[in-house]
């Protein structure tokens, strides 16, 4: 049976009682906290639903003049730009779908899930874990340690905008190991010391020196609602008792596990930076033999996309590389390419001919 503590306010150290701030202030910032402390755990009225840890976030003070500035954030709008063909899944049976959708990108996933109410149901429903976990495999994404669902985990890595006041915000704001994504302004607001909030809710030195250890920080700096939870659940237990050592072993496990997630998705972000770079610079390469072969010669598209398909092997060895063209390479390559381009046009217009023909 859960030892539940005494009322806080028999317990509480007197010293640190005297240094708190006006209850309203407690209030406002530490709600959930407060609950606890000062009722002890008892609660007169019913309990209201407890908002989702991305829920309590607070929005920094200028979130209103951010909201004015980026109409597109005003309220939180679907991005519908990319959804062109995800809406053509929309006409095909539901079993079909549900193949086609474990190998759709998570963002993608994401997208569809916020299509319809249909496809809200059916990716967000329990079953449909195994979809989400292999669209993650396939990209090589490591799953976390089970805090956060994989469509959670997917909005955190993809999806842009600060989770407190909708504000444009850049990779770089994500901590991982915090599971945040924030503006600037909002991390000052919602990311704070151990030891002020600590300070406010009347926290003992000693429940504070475990309590640092049951959570990820940046920096000594705590994600305040979640700092809150923890609290409470540490301190609804009897002190030194077996249930309250399981839990602390359980969150310090959990925040190891975190650290690691942390660290796991950096490293991919990285990979995947780096292969996107990889990417664009074999693009630009390309372009620019593109470039240089039409100056030769009125070269056409279906010429060029016949030599990537059919001189694939001897096309990408050359053309998709990263390394830039230099003029040696160009002098060096240039015969080998018009060869190529030469073949190709042979190839089409001997297909043109057999068409008009009707063999074809
Ligand atoms: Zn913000």
């Amino acid at each position: 049976m859960t030892a539940k503590r005494k009322a806080t306010s028999e317990s509480e150290d007197e010293t640190t009682q005297a240094k708190r701030p006006r209850r309203g202030v407690v209030q406002q910032r530490l709600e959930p906290v407060v609950e606890i402390l000062v009722t002890g755990g008892r609660s007169e009225s019913p309990k209201p639903r407890k908002l989702s840890r991305w829920e309590r976030l607070r929005p920094c003070n200028d979130s209103k003049n951010i909201v004015k500035k980026c109409v597109s954030v005003k309220k939180p709008v679907r991005n519908t730009r990319n959804l062109g063909n995800l809406e053509r899944l929309l006409t095909l049976p539901l079993d079909i779908i549900c193949d086609i959708a474990h190998f759709l990108h998570p963002l993608a996933l994401l997208h569809l899930a916020q299509l319809t109410t249909g496809f809200r149901e059916i990716l967000m429903s329990k079953s449909a874990i195994r979809i989400w976990r292999t669209s993650l495999d396939l990209y090589e994404i490591p799953l976390g340690p089970g805090d956060i669902n994989e469509p959670q985990l997917v909005d955190l890595l993809f999806v842009q905008g600060c989770q407190a006041c909708g504000a444009p915000t850049k990779a770089k704001n994500v901590w991982f190991e915090l599971r945040v994504r924030l503006c600037k302004p909002c991390m000052q607001e919602n990311v704070r010391f151990a030891s002020k909030m600590a300070k406010e809710i009347g926290l003992k030195v000693r429940d504070l020196r475990t309590i640092r250890t049951l959570l990820p920080s940046d920096n000594q700096k705590y994600l305040e609602s979640d700092f809150c939870d923890v609290a409470e659940e540490y301190l609804s237990y009897e002190p030194g008792s077996e249930e309250q050592q399981e839990f602390v072993e359980r969150r310090q496990e959990l925040t190891e596990d975190l650290y690691e997630h942390d660290r796991e998705l950096l490293h991919w972000l990285s990979k995947s930076e780096k292969s996107n770079d990889d990417l664009s610079q074999r693009q630009q390469r390309q372009e620019e033999f593109i470039r240089r072969l039409r100056a030769l010669d009125d070269y056409t598209d279906d010429e060029f996309q016949y030599c990537r398909s059919y001189f694939r092997e001897e096309w990408n060895d050359i053309v998709f590389q990263p390394r830039p063209v230099s003029e040696a390479v160009w002098k060096k390559y240039k015969p080998k390419l018009v060869g190529l381009l030469a073949e190709a046009r042979k190839a089409l217009d001997e297909y043109e001919k057999q068409r008009q023909l009707g063999h074809i």
